[in-house]
Parts: C-alpha cells; sequence; structure tokens
C-alpha cells in the first residue's frame, strides 16, 4: 500500500513483516512522490504536462475502430471521433495500448476461461479486447492470453495484521 502521508520512502515489499523482519533489518525500499495518500493523479499530471510539451495533438472521446493497411503496412487508424467515423494517417507505425478484454465474454471463454470465475472482474468498460482484434486483423501472433491477475483484496487495519508460526 502506499503510505498514508507523503513519505518519500516506504515499506512495499513486506520486508517489514514477520518472518523476514528477523532475518535482516527492515528498510523502506519503494520509492514514491512525496503526495499523501495515491499519487497516482500525481502522476498523470506530470504526464500530461509532458505530452503539452509536445507537438503531439491529443485527441479525447475517440475510439479506434480498426487499423488501415496498405501494401502490407499499417498507414492509420479508423477511429469514431465525436460520432463520426475519422481516418488519421499515421507516418511511424501504430501503437495498441487500449486494455485488455476482461469485459469480453467470447474472447475470455476462448483464451482464459478460468477468469470466468472471478467474482467481481475488474477493469474498464473498454477492456474488449478491440485492439488485440485489431492486431490480429493484421496478422499479429498473441502470447500470455492465458494469463491473469487474480487478488484477494482484503486490507485489514495494520494493527491486526499479524504471522503466527
Ligand atoms: C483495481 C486495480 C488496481 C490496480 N492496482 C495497480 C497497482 O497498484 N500498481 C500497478 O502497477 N498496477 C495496478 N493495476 C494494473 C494497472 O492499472 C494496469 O496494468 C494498467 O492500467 C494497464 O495499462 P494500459 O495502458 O495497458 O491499459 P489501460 O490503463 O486499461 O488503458 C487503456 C485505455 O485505452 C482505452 N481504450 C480501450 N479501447 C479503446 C479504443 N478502441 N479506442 C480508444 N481507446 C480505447 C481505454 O478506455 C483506456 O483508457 C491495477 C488494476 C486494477 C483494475
Amino acid at each position: 500500500m502506499e503510505p498514508p502521508d507523503d513519505s518519500g520512502l516506504f515499506f512495499s515489499g513486506g520486508e517489514d513483516s514477520w518472518p523476514f523482519t528477523e532475518l535482516v533489518p527492515a528498510v523502506p525500499r519503494g520509492h514514491n512522490p512525496k503526495i499523501p495518500a495515491a499519487a497516482g493523479g500525481f502522476l498523470m499530471q506530470c504526464l500530461l504536462k509532458a505530452v503539452e510539451r509536445t507537438t503531439a495533438q491529443v485527441i479525447t472521446d475517440a475510439t479506434a475502430q480498426r487499423l488501415v493497411v496498405r501494401d502490407g503496412e499499417v498507414v492509420g487508424v479508423e477511429a469514431t471521433i465525436d460520432g463520426e467515423r475519422k481516418l488519421v494517417a499515421a507516418r511511424g507505425g501504430v501503437v495498441l495500448a487500449a486494455g485488455g478484454f476482461m469485459f469480453n465474454h467470447p474472447m475470455l471463454e476462448h483464451y482464459c476461461p478460468t477468469a470466468l470465475k472471478a467474482n467481481v472482474p475488474l477493469g474498464t468498460d473498454h477492456d474488449d479486447g478491440r485492439a488485440i482484434r485489431m492486431a490480429q486483423g493484421c496478422g499479429a501472433a498473441l502470447v500470455g492470453m492465458d494469463e491473469m491477475e487474480v487478488a484477494t483484496p482484503i486490507t485489514p487495519p495494520r494493527a491486526i495484521v499479524r504471522g503466527s508460526s
């Protein structure tokens, strides 16, 4: 967990837990921006400011639909922007970074049926595997499609966290 205060260093790997504390003195090894509680918003502010310093144009509320291929080369993207179909040309290629497929039932059944047992599937509505299918449509190979992360998100108060032998 991130520290609740603005600590720049914190115990990020359980190194302050028994039995490790008996092996070596616990030293905080995790680095954290000096922001109270969650620093994700701060990280996003930094990233957005960095983008502002470039010539990149950011278009929001846009849904990429498919890649445009010419002579075997990806040369653009077809997207829905403000409800309109638009074609965006790419000079140096297209990077697909549109999440996973936790909310695509047929893809889960095919690639990772264990995930269907999850009580609380996490992600966003847009984790529909579209980017994966866009890449597949251009002949891309897929790896690691049967891998998933499962968490038991129980976070008890620190005072009652104990190990026992
Ligand atoms: C509850 C929870 C807690 C987590 N905690 C941690 C943590 O503590 N530490 C950690 O390192 N990781 C954590 N993760 C994992 C981490 O959030 C993900 O690994 C990471 O966000 C994946 O980044 P991404 O850019 O690949 O995809 P995403 O963050 O999912 O971003 C994909 C984006 O693409 C957009 N998109 C989807 N389809 C389209 C389309 N067709 N056209 C245009 N845009 C599209 C989506 O709306 C989304 O904004 C957590 C995840 C969850 C769900």
